[in-house]
């Protein structure tokens, strides 16, 4: 499209959004590189080729409907019938769907997978090897058996609602519960007040056949269906086979269903809904402002466009107030967040949103306080540097996304037209968008989005929803709707004076250091990857004149990313059980912190418009610095990891007051969830109760010394001899070493043995079993097996065979917990093998959350199964599948800053390649290994159980 025009389009377009009536918009053009066609039964279809990365493809299919369109016997129903796709098909009987996808090395739950909300209904077959042309034509088979083919077959229905209860009771909590039963009252005589997707269990567990039948066939119509192919495909090629098979596929008849929107009801009066539920861990209210949503038809125009982003602008404005605001000490809200957008499960409705959580026992306080913000904002505007920072952060990103436009993942294209298919979402090409939005940002004047703003914000109560959900306990006073709606009232008659914004006009740093030297530089010939221009390059190892080793490599994989980390000796160990708290909040207190000159929130606002970032924290044994940034923003980058490197932390007793406060509210009713009281007693049991490793409770908060962590901080960075820097990413090959002894060989060192660490682990030992009963609103029931052994050495053949013992044992779970037995939603195997400086461990681990009743039967085949495989026996089919995904998951990792970065490191640190003969090993192990793998592990004797269980 011609861009020069534009401009004055663009302005046209903000005037339309201030002005009321809307004249005829330009329309966003859609991206000329993807095939869009429609068959005349009404199936629509989107073609795209992507080749990054090569030879792997996505396979889509989206539905129009959902569980809106349930009839009242009918609910639930869209959701099983989503799980009834992976139970038999025309071309897939009973579970071949699965084994099949496994055989080519997709997985179930991964890369296999499918959704149900209220109004959509998508289904995905992802990273897809196109290595063979018949792969490409099973999975348009597969979606055309999805789209037409599905059995339904009652044997398969009797098994599936066992799974589906269970993932009713996996997701049940607090939350769920108060909205479920609350629906009715947000959506006054409106459907939606009736149709959460995962339905009414007794639904779901007794429905004939036939209701799900009728639903099937009413719904599930080509008119209603998208199909989206995405990756190293030859569009043409796939066009004809979509047509050829799906063109097949009946066109309705003129009869068909229509899918009717479902309104949402103004309301004139507020409606306030106040629930509590005893697992409610955070009390909050949100106050909702509903108003039109922007219908489907208008979302071509530009102006639909221009004022989505308008809408984020203000309400990203307001939201950096927010956290500006909570650091206060008598501010009376812990936290609050603004958004525009759908309102709750409504596609035909938008509200404006207010998430508000109060400091304890403040409701209306924090209600009022917030809503005065919001009002403040709107009768005020924002300041010019607040606008300054938020285009200079769109600005950023928008080039940081355009810089690696040539790398875009299949996922991305996918996602876009999915919603465009779904919600008619506009997908212009990146060209297009990318110029349309750097001469939109600068051009929106501050007094556009001041208006805006006015206009989101509510000035009377026509609309108004207000939702208060709270813990239920004994002796509680509760919000009242008059005092929740007198807080709304007088923030809104409050004189309000408007917003000061301060800010820090200085550079980060306003002195550098005396720039050190690199004295040695080594290229070595290893981990060598390819820029898309065709250099093959190892890595290099420099030597700085102050001692430090600096790990350089230099790729393109992802054109806007440039990864930094350093790695120091020393961690935890070195610090007694009286520093556990210290410990514990080390990185989080240090994150909450200044820099340099700037306080935590100057910090934020002096970054704004750069794209680097950078942390410091402490694991067990180590100390590490982590950043990434762009290309263009590296000295931003090395310059954060200076300050933190160099003790210049600075003190903000304001900001991390306010995280203590928030760790407060976190901690304080954590034990309120099963889930929770779980994995505190797992963690007590599996580390023998060393209160080393006990989860940090309330109490603990008490023993944090700030001071103390800050003096950590200098402790663990005083010596940068200890670290190793590795910059690995699309740095400019020509400026990273000035930049390098600049801010690296420039950090202070000494010539002498780092601090080590002592060995601190305390791992069980023997049998240990801890069964026990716990009462919660919804029963429950989790398990988890582990064994580990410390006599495997670490090695890439004992790493990998560890990884597929543990993606074996899966499948064998899948199939017998799951899909036979019906006893659990979702079931998990992994095994791994891991080094310290003490000790290389291997461990297997089997973890359940499942069916009380069934709790014995899950709990046996957990058991069993690994046994089995100790003895020898192994499915060779499983193993031959798990080798398919290992390898290709590991040709998508070469494709990762991160995974080079992994695999120097532990080259560097023990003198393991665990890289260059990968795929050789892998293809060489044995089913035999595998199980001399388990065999050994259990040899050791090591073996724990924490089973909890539902009390009466
Ligand atoms: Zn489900």
């Amino acid at each position: 499209m011609k861009m020069k025009r534009l401009i004055g389009i663009m302005m046209l377009a903000v005037a339309g959004v201030v002005t009321v009536a809307a004249q005829q918009m330009p329309t966003i053009p859609v991206d000329p590189d993807v095939r869009i066609g429609k068959l005349d039964n009404g199936l629509t279809y989107y073609i795209r080729h992507n080749n990054w990365p090569e030879n792997r493809a996505e396979f889509y299919i989206a539905q129009k409907v959902g569980s809106i369109q349930e009839d009242d016997n009918q609910r639930g129903l869209a959701h099983f019938l989503e799980h009834m796709a992976f139970n038999g098909s025309k071309h897939f009987k009973g579970n071949e769907l699965l084994r099949w996808c496994e055989s080519i090395g997709v997985k179930f739950g991964t890369d296999l997978n499918a959704y149900t909300s209220i109004d959509q209904t998508v289904y995905n077959i992802s990273n897809v090897p196109t290595t063979r042309e018949t792969i490409i034509d099973s999975c348009l088979m597969i979606l055309w058996d999805w789209a037409d083919g599905l059995l339904l077959e009652q044997e398969e229905i009797e098994k599936e609602r066992g799974v589906i209860h269970e993932e009713w009771r996996l997701r049940s909590s607090a939350q769920q519960r108060m909205l479920e039963r609350d629906l009715p009252k947000l959506y006054p005589g409106s459907k939606y007040g009736h149709r959460m997707p995962i339905g009414l269990m007794e639904i779901i567990d007794n429905f004939e056949r036939p209701f799900l039948q009728a639903y099937y066939e009413k719904w599930y119509r080509p008119d209603n269906q998208g199909i989206i192919v995405v990756g190293d495909i030859n569009v043409d090629q796939v066009e004809q086979k979509i047509k050829t098979m799906f063109g097949q596929i009946a066109k309705p008849g003129a009869d068909a269903a229509k899918i009717e929107w479902v309104e949402v009801p103004d309301n004139a009066d507020p409606i306030v809904v106040i629930d509590k539920d005893k697992e409610q861990r955070i009390d909050f209210v949100e106050v909702m402002v509903k108003h039109p949503a922007i219908p489907d038809s208008a979302k071509s125009s530009l102006e639909y466009l221009v004022t989505n982003y308008m809408k984020r602008v203000a309400s990203g404005m307001l939201n950096s107030r927010f956290s500006e605001i909570v650091q206060q000490p008598d501010c009376p809200f812990l936290q609050a967040s603004v958004n525009d957008g759908t309102y709750l499960l409504s596609k035909t409705k938008d509200a404006l949103d207010l998430v508000v959580v109060p400091k304890e026992g403040k409701m209306n306080e924090a209600l009022k306080a917030a809503y005065t913000e919001l009002r403040r904002a709107a009768e005020f505007g924002f300041t010019a540097t607040e606008y300054g920072r938020s285009k200079a952060t769109t600005l950023s990103a928008l080039d940081k996304e355009y810089s690696n436009k040539d790398k875009r993942y299949n996922s991305q294209f996918v996602n876009q037209y999915v919603q465009h298919f779904l919600a008619n979402e506009p997908i212009p090409s990146i060209d297009d968008s990318y110029q349309m939005m750097k001469q939109l940002v600068p051009a929106i004047p501050l007094e556009t989005i001041n208006t805006i703003m006015k206009m989101m914000a509510p000035r009377n109560d026509s609309n108004l929803v207000v939702v208060n959900f709270n813990q239920e306990k004994e002796d509680a006073n509760y919000p009242t709707e008059e005092g929740l709606l007198s807080a709304i009232n007088e923030a809104k008659a409050a004189q309000l004076t408007a917003w000061v914004d301060n800010v820090k006009d200085e550079p980060l740093m306003t002195t550098l250091p005396t720039p050190g030297k690199i004295i040695n530089e080594v290229k070595v010939d290893k981990f060598v990857t390819e820029t898309t221009d065709g250099v093959k390059s190892g890595y290099s190892e420099l030597t700085l004149s102050n001692g430090v080793k600096v790990v350089l490599k230099q790729t393109d994989l992802k054109k806007d990313q440039v990864l930094l980390t350093a790695e120091g000796w020393g961690g935890s160990s070195l610090y007694g059980l009286g520093d556990r708290a210290n410990v514990a909040l080390f990185s989080d207190v240090v994150e909450a912190s200044g820099l340099g000159n700037f306080s935590h929130t100057e910090l934020i606002k002096a970054l704004a418009g750069k794209v680097a970032s950078a942390t410091l924290s402490m694991s067990t044994y180590r100390t590490n610095v982590n950043g990434s940034s762009t290309p263009k923003d590296v000295e931003t980058m090395l310059q954060l990891a200076y300050l933190y490197m160099t003790a210049n932390i600075k003190k903000d007793q304001k900001s991390v007051d306010q995280l203590m406060r928030t760790m407060e509210v976190q901690l304080k009713n954590r034990l309120l969830q099963p889930e929770a009281v779980f994995a505190d007693s797992l963690n007590v049991t599996a580390t023998s109760h060393n209160p080393r490793f006990r989860n940090l409770d309330v109490e603990d908060l008490k023993d944090v010394d700030y001071d103390r962590i800050l003096r950590m901080a200098k402790e663990r960075t005083a010596n940068a001899a200890a670290f190793t820097f590795t910059i690995i990413g699309n740095y400019n090959d020509s400026t990273i070493r000035p930049l390098i002894e600049q801010y690296i060989a420039s950090l202070p060192a000494q010539n002498m043995i780092p601090e080590k660490g002592s060995d601190v682990a305390t791992d069980y030992t023997g049998k240990v079993v801890n069964d026990f009963k716990h009462k919660g609103e919804t029963p429950k029931a989790i398990a988890v097996l582990n064994w580990y052994t410390k006599q495997l050495p670490y090695t890439l053949r004992n790493s990998i065979r560890a990884h597929m013992a543990g993606q074996v044992l899966q499948m064998v779970y899948l199939k017998e917990i799951r899909e036979e037995a019906s006893a659990s939603y979702t079931v998990v195997a992994q095994a791994s093998l891991n080094r310290s400086d003490f000790a290389d461990e291997a461990n297997l681990l089997a973890y359940c959350p499942m069916k009380p009743e069934k709790a014995d039967t899950a709990i046996a085949i957990m058991r069993r199964a690994v046994q089995d495989m100790a003895a020898g026996k192994i499915d060779a089919d499983m193993v031959k599948k798990v080798k398919e995904y290992m390898l290709k998951s590991h040709a998508d990792q070469l494709k990762q800053n991160g995974y080079w970065q992994g695999r120097i490191s532990v080259w560097r640190k023990w003198g393991l390649d665990f890289h260059t003969d990968y795929v050789k090993t892998v293809q060489a192990i044995t089913p035999a290994s595998i199980c001399g793998f388990v065999r050994e592990v259990l040899k050791a004797g090591n073996e724990l159980e924490v089973v909890m269980l539902p009390a009466e």
